[in-house]
């Protein structure tokens, strides 16, 4: 789009319609470019595991194969179906997040991590992750249930995935002058400085865990950012690498 129209300096009524335009065109060119780039980004991301996916069934029917051979075929083969559903469900949401106007309620936060947190014991246990909570009673906030249930799962969800067996996860909710801070850290490896900037962009994982099979998508984070901000809220990282990774988020106490 060809920006910068002329009278710029000039305060006059064509000189301000000028600018105005010019606000105008610089929002609708962002706009295309963040569209362009949404659409860019998620077709390479659906291309990854297609392709995956197309070299398994190729190598496997170019010879014949025991009929363990065929069974390992299939397991890899829905390990990258079921990242390819959770790639379209989580880009659908995204989409829709940024779309919708989101009904808010009344909602006892500290109610909604409680039932969370103890949800979240059963996958703590079994690989001796002691997880522990610190919430204060009855924070009383206006929002979306479901929505903010999406966050702080994916969080609490991130938190045991990330630490490693025998690790710590603890979560604490504390009221501070009108807002709810809400602190979920774990231990573990930690996140380097430089990936703490993009940690929040779509897509975006750290590189060592790309490779591994977490089966993780990099929109999680994203769609935590996205719904915490419609609620006028904010959400943070620190790391301390070889020991604590904590994520903050705030949101405006109903007071
Ligand atoms: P994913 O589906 O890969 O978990 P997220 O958007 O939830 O996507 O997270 C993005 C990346 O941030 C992850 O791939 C991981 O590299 C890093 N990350 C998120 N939470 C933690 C954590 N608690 N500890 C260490 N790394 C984390």
């Amino acid at each position: 789009i060809t920006r910068r129209i002329g009278y710029a300096g000039s305060f006059d009524e064509v000189g301000r319609l000028a600018m105005t335009l010019d606000r105008m065109l610089d929002r609708l060119s962002a706009a295309f470019e963040h569209e362009r780039r949404f659409t860019a980004d998620a077709s390479h991301e659906l291309r990854t595991p297609l392709a995956v996916i197309k070299g398994r069934i190729g190598v496997t029917l170019s010879q014949n194969r025991t009929p363990e051979e065929y069974q390992a075929t299939l397991q890899a083969l829905e390990y990258e179906v079921d990242r390819l559903i959770r790639l379209a469900n989580g880009l659908l949401f995204l989409t829709r997040l940024e779309q919708e106007t989101i009904q808010f309620q009344q909602i006892d936060l500290s109610e909604l991590l409680s039932i969370l947190v103890e949800q979240f014991q059963m996958m703590a246990e079994p690989r001796n992750i002691l997880l522990t909570d610190n919430i204060e009673p009855e924070l009383m906030i206006a929002g979306n249930a479901d929505y903010l249930t999406n966050v702080f799962l994916n969080l609490l969800d991130n938190a045991i995935k990330y630490t490693p067996d025998g690790g710590k996860v603890t979560v604490k909710a504390q009221p501070q002058a009108e807002q709810v801070y809400i602190r979920v850290s774990n231990s573990g490896k930690g996140i380097a400085p430089e990936n703490l900037p993009h940690l929040f962009k779509r897509f975006y994982r750290v590189e060592a865990d790309r490779s591994r099979h977490t089966g993780g998508t990099g929109l999680g984070l994203a769609i935590a950012y996205e719904i915490v901000r419609l609620h006028k809220g904010t959400i943070t990282v620190e790391s301390e690498v070889n020991q604590t990774t904590t994520f903050t988020v705030s949101l405006p106490l109903k007071v």
